[in-house]
């Protein structure tokens, strides 16, 4: 199978007029399972199917375990709800000021400027609300988070999310960018899109240029597996840090069957790296609806991690956190390196399993 590339396969706004919607358009890139048939006509009410014909010119068109089609297909599986999921275990409504803006820690906020992605991963976090149109962000929205943000002194950086902050046009993304500059308290703008993995042709020499002209931008992308760095992407990021002189990072979540393994992280750590991302954040799956057949256990995450750290170079390890349910926050997952405190020493096991001794400074 496969599909005849249109003339406008390059443009960002062919890819999103175009997006798929339904079973008989993604019959043009894939064979669908019984499964994901039923899955597509049940899922849909719940939380919407929307794929690039990019990201679907990835997926393998015959096996159902393609990491591709996983992220953005349903599965039955999807519909069955745990004891423990919720709308919004992360509390991101509960901790919200004036609309549209989270402001959990002191020093930063998080600001939903879209509900709308290029794809609709079903492992997402905000799936009560992204892909929904109603209460979408709107420009008086805008105004009173640029309104709180000019009084709360304590925020020094703002992070634009969504949805996907990048489905906004240019002159919109160029108009916050340039009133959140203007605040003196913000010390830095921080931008998280999946675009360069879902939509690479978003990156166009225009937006580089916007961010080029309010450097510094950071952004953290959202890569889950190697398959996912194509010639697409790896040029689009190759955009990013070139022309728009943006930092950019990864954050992935740990997702069954996708990526629970070493060798798949290394291998997308790795290639990251070669491509001027650095990973940020490795996630445990939140306890969200329909996304527990996605969560790995706890402790074959830290194992997973173990694998990683040390035996890989620094730089291409992430760090492995939960967000808490309830709002709590980020906190670390780390494999036990601390064995034994004593009066002056302590005891480690380093990457290997070996034991050392050092002081412990008393
Ligand atoms: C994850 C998150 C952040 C960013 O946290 P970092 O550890 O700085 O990456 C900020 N605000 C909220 C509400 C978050 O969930
Ligand atoms: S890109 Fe992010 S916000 Fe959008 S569906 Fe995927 S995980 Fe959710």
């Amino acid at each position: 199978m496969s599909v005849r590339k249109d003339k406008d396969w390059g443009n960002w706004k062919w890819q999103l007029q175009n997006k798929i919607r339904n079973k008989e358009s993604l019959e043009a890139y894939i064979v669908l399972s019984n499964d994901e048939i039923s899955a597509i006509d049940q899922a849909d009410s719940l939380f919407e199917l929307g794929i690039t014909p990019y990201y679907a010119s990835l997926m393998d068109p015959r096996n159902t375990e393609c990491p591709i089609r996983l992220q953005a297909i349903p599965k039955l599986i999807e519909l069955q709800t745990n004891e423990r999921d919720q709308q919004d275990p992360l509390a991101e409504e509960k901790y919200m000021p004036v609309k549209g803006v989270t402001h959990r820690y002191p020093d930063r906020a998080l600001w939903y400027l879209s509900h709308n992605c290029a794809v609709y991963c079903r492992f997402c976090t905000r799936k009560r609300k992204v892909s929904k149109p109603l209460g979408t962000p709107n420009r008086n929205e805008w105004d009173s988070a640029l309104d709180y943000f000019r009084k709360t002194e304590a925020i020094r950086e703002i992070i634009l999310s969504g949805g996907d902050p990048l489905s906004l046009s240019e002159d919109h993304l160029e108009w916050i960018l340039s009133e959140l500059k203007r605040i003196p308290h913000i010390n830095q703008i921080r931008i998280h899109s999946r675009h360069p993995v879902t939509l690479p042709m978003r990156i166009t020499d225009t937006l580089c240029e916007i961010f080029n002209k309010y450097f510094p931008i950071y952004m953290v992308t959202h890569f889950n597996h190697p398959k996912e760095c194509t010639t697409e992407s790896e040029q689009a990021i190759l955009r990013l840090v070139k022309q728009g002189a943006v930092s950019v990072m990864n954050q992935s979540v740990l997702l069954k069957g996708i990526n629970d393994s070493p060798e798949i992280l290394q291998n997308l750590n790795y290639k990251l790296i070669s491509m001027g991302v650095k990973p940020y954040y490795l996630h445990q799956c939140d306890e969200t609806f329909g996304v527990s057949h996605f969560r790995v256990p706890i402790q074959k995450g830290k194992e997973i991690y173990q694998n990683l750290r040390g035996k890989q170079s620094g730089i291409t390890v992430p760090l492995y956190v939960a967000d808490l349910t309830g709002g709590g926050g980020k906190v670390p997952l780390l494999p036990e390196y601390e064995v034994e405190t004593k009066e002056f020493t302590n005891i480690y096991r380093n990457y290997k399993g070996d034991y050392y001794e050092i002081s412990n400074g008393i």
